[in-house]
């Protein structure tokens, strides 16, 4: 289902979008990869030299796919705080949805960019 050459592959192994064989981040622990040198440019790609920031500013597109990302964080928790806790009061469940977005932050940033990415560049064997 998840084989090479298909977007999902890309997005939960960490690679290259075109090639597929090299690390998009440098490492694959979203925590990790929070400091990342050069204010956040990825570089290139170490096999296809596939420029990762395509033009200027590429980055701030995936704002949307973390916002959607975030979105759905927000909603899951929501909903299983109202199935599992019935008495539990509306502070509360800001409180608790917003440290688990915090927490959660770095694992949207890190998949925002790839699934950013992965709409623009489709995979490429001969690269
Ligand atoms: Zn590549």
């Amino acid at each position: 289902m998840f084989t090479k050459g298909t977007k999902a592959y890309s997005i939960l192994n960490n690679v290259c979008p075109r090639c597929q064989s090299s690390k998009f981040w440098p490492r694959n622990n979203p925590y990790t990869n929070i400091f990342v040198k050069n204010n956040g440019d990825l570089g290139s790609c170490k096999s296809c030299n596939l420029k990762f920031e395509i033009e200027l500013g590429f980055w701030y597109g995936a704002m949307y796919v973390s916002y959607a990302l975030s979105v759905s964080v927000f909603l899951i928790i929501w909903l299983a705080l109202s199935l599992f806790f019935n008495s539990i009061n509306v502070i509360n469940e800001i409180i608790i949805i917003s440290i688990s977005l915090i927490i959660i932050s770095p694992v949207v940033y890190f998949l925002s960019r790839l699934i950013w990415i992965n709409i623009f560049i489709s995979f490429n064997s001969k690269e």
